[in-house]
């Protein structure tokens, strides 16, 4: 597994002089540095983490979102089993994001244990989208505040808004 930080950090509970100054500078963050060893003490259990690349984490709500790039394509019950596994360890809400799948793989990531039944686009007059999902049911309606943050992060990443039926 590829991480923000060096092996040395991942491996140990301080931070070498390198790492630390970008922490200073920034250009990473104590949630990223916590992900990062949570999600290499993982790959132990899960293997499939071997061939992941973490580049940075997002919270949404009280959910942490990892954005990573895997080597080969994670099947959707992979991402969950890393889920669940780092989820336990960090004792919050952990979602695999893959920064390069295609869209529906992303939003299926984006509303994990949930599962997309259908999405549509729908775009307005000033030539915005917006991403219909339907959900399975069952699965209690999604709380304002993930609902905005999911928002925000599929803006950035799929350019566009999503609504949930
Ligand atoms: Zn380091």
């Amino acid at each position: 597994m590829k991480a923000p930080i060096c092996q040395f950090c991942l491996e140990s509970e301080i931070l070498c002089s390198k790492d630390q100054a970008r922490l200073d500078a920034s250009q990473i963050t104590k949630l990223d540095i916590e992900v990062s060893r949570q999600l290499y003490k993982s790959g132990r259990a899960v293997h499939t983490l071997e061939s992941v690349e973490l580049f940075r984490t997002e919270e949404l709500g009280d959910t942490v979102l990892a954005i990573v790039e895997s080597q080969r394509p994670l099947a959707i019950d992979e991402v969950e089993k890393i889920n669940r596994n780092a989820s336990a360890g960090l004792h919050r809400d952990l979602k695999l994001i893959e920064l390069k799948a295609p869209q529906n793989k992303i939003l299926q990531e984006l509303v994990l244990p949930k599962r997309v039944v259908s999405h549509s686009s729908l775009w307005l007059p000033d030539g915005s989208r917006y991403i219909r999902l339907r959900l399975s049911e069952g699965d209690g309606t999604p709380k304002p505040s993930f609902l905005s943050k999911l928002n925000q992060l599929s803006k950035g990443l799929l350019d566009s808004e999503v609504v949930i039926e």
